[in-house]
């Protein structure tokens, strides 16, 4: 069964081929839609890990200035929140990228700084997110410390002295478009804490699903950067590009129905798919028994074409035989014919040289050696005579075909003329051409019985036939009136569905062992073939 309807020109058609236009460019539109969303999903991931990458990089450098800032800043005995050291630390500093407002601290406890000064009471203050740097500073990653009311920053602190980083850094860190925010964590990376949003004490709650995430850490400095990107797909860029190439991919879709029609044009004709079908061995035989019209007795059958699996537009055996021939397959149809009949008859043949096989060849057959070749290679090297094979051409092929049938005739094979009487060969000129025998066209036959002039005319060819030495086959015997009136003409084969019609190989082996069984074995009047 085929899906789609090609026309015999090769052109796809109906219902099935709208269908699968619709459903090219419907693939095509979703495939490339969604591989446009997914190519700027991975975009998105890409600049997310980059940014991280970058604010982990800056927030390393604020570490290590705080680093070496605590190594300049005296850690032993009491806190120094004399004015000379307070100004010493302000001038420090000035020399600073990434830090604002220095602390003195003990035991936790802040006692003075750059920008508050000495505190007559000191605060103690909470217990760190985070220890990073191997155990050595202590960061509270987002608190309401702020320098100024609109600025909240984060601190770091050692032992002896803290320091507010900048939140011109903090916001740095997070100003890329591509994080809506950014957490920080230590190496275990147990809880996350915000660096910069709403102020908070608490570790923040996982991400929420449908959010980009990246992470990357820095191993000298023990912390990890989470940078996170909300709304990966809602942007309405995003959906803009998924049109756009959804609209491409659905004129993919149309391009490769085009092509696939281009295809069809050049594959999908008659004469490719009877290529096809021979080539899969589509192509079967059926066998019409041959009688001889005194004796009733069987003298042979003829080979028909049968194609069960062709497109409708081909069924019938005249379609594609004439498609065949118009597409210059007839000698593969005739090969695989000869094949077919070595298959289905070959010993049974062999072994009853009184019967014969009838095979219809086409002009195109008489061309080259292949006809021979395929009667040897398949019938004759079985054991099957020359003589037991007819070739039937038809009186519209005969133009030009003089040597090739003579060669044939030298050979032993028997010629017949196919559908005498359609064409306009006189009788005279056909035995100019080595022929054995004509088949008179069932147009003719059809009048037999009848008043009318193709009766009449039915009546000489076949006496003019008998006096030039040529067998003759009346073919399409129907009625009980045109065997009568057949019967009168004299010495006539015939052939028709009065006494059988095509069928396969071993039907017909079966049918001849029911005659070889029956009345008609006594040698008369009343076997299959109707003779008196
Ligand atoms: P054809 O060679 O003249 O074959 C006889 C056709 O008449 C066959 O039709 C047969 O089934 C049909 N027929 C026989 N007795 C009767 C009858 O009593 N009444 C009616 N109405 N028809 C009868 P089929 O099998 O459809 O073949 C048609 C034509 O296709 C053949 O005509 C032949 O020209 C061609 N053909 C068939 N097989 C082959 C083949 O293997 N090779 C070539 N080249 N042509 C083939
Ligand atoms: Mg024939
Ligand atoms: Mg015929």
């Amino acid at each position: 069964m085929r899906l789609i309807d090609i026309d015999q020109a090769g052109r796809l058609r109906g219902p099935s081929a709208m269908l699968l236009l619709v459903l090219l460019m419907t693939t095509g539109a979703l495939a490339a839609g969604f591989w446009a969303d997914r190519q700027r999903h991975l975009e998105l991931e890409s600049n997310l890990r980059s940014a991280t990458e970058a604010a982990v990089e800056r927030l390393s450098r604020a570490l290590g200035e705080f680093r070496s800032l605590a190594a300049r800043v005296p850690s032993a005995g009491a806190p120094d929140c004399s004015p000379e050291a307070l100004e010493r630390l302000r001038r420090e500093l000035f020399g600073l990228d990434y830090l604002r407002d220095i602390g003195i601290v003990r035991d936790r406890t802040l006692h003075c700084s750059t920008t508050l000064g000495e505190i007559a009471d000191p605060v103690r203050s909470s217990l760190p997110d985070l220890i990073v740097d191997n155990g050595r500073i202590a960061l509270y990653a987002y608190r309401s410390v702020r320098l100024s009311l609109s600025r909240p920053t984060m601190v770091l602190q050692v032992r002896h002295m803290n320091a507010l980083v900048d939140p011109v850094v903090v916001e740095g860190l997070s100003a890329s478009p591509w994080l809506d925010g950014l957490q920080v964590s230590d190496r275990a990376r147990a809880d996350w804490y915000a660096l910069y949003g709403e102020p908070g004490t608490e570790p923040v709650e996982p991400v929420l699903p449908g959010t980009l995430v990246a992470e990357a850490c820095s191993e000298q400095d023990g912390f990890c950067l989470r940078g996170v990107l909300g709304s990966p797909g809602a942007a309405s860029s995003a959906s803009v590009a998924w049109v756009g190439f959804a609209v491409l991919g659905a004129i993919a879709g149309l391009a490769a129905y085009l092509f696939i029609q281009l295809i069809c044009l050049k594959y999908c004709t008659p004469a490719m798919r009877i290529r096809r079908a021979i080539a899969s061995g589509a192509i079967q035989a059926r066998y019409q028994p041959l009688f001889d019209a005194r004796s009733g007795r069987l003298i042979g059958v003829e080979a028909l074409a049968r194609w069960p699996s062709a497109p409708s537009s081909l069924r019938a055996p005249d379609d594609f035989v004439a498609a065949a021939e118009a597409g210059g397959e007839s000698s593969g149809l005739t090969r695989t014919m000869i094949e077919n009949v070595a298959a289905d008859l070959g010993s049974w043949l062999a072994a009853r040289s009184h019967l014969s096989v009838a095979i219809n060849i086409s002009a195109q057959d008489l061309e080259g050696e292949a006809l021979e070749s395929s009667l040897e290679d398949c019938l004759l090297s079985i054991g099957i005579e020359p003589g037991q094979i007819v070739l039937e051409i038809t009186e519209r092929s005969l133009l030009g075909v003089h040597r090739p049938i003579q060669r044939l005739a030298e050979r032993g094979y028997l010629v017949h003329v196919d559908d005498f009487g359609e064409g306009y060969s006189s009788l005279a000129y056909l035995h100019e051409l080595t022929l054995h025998g004509v088949k008179i066209s069932r147009t003719f036959v059809s009048s037999l019985g009848t008043d009318s002039p193709k009766a009449t005319l039915v009546a000489s060819m076949v006496q003019m036939a008998d006096q030039l030495g040529l067998d003759v086959v009346l073919e399409g015997i129907e009625t009980e009136r045109q065997r009568e009136a057949a019967r009168s003409l004299g010495k006539v084969r015939w052939q028709g569905f009065l006494f059988a019609r095509p069928m396969a190989g071993d039907a017909l082996q079966a049918f001849e062992a029911a005659l070889e069984g029956g009345p008609g074995d006594e040698g008369d009047a009343n076997g299959a073939g109707g003779g008196t």
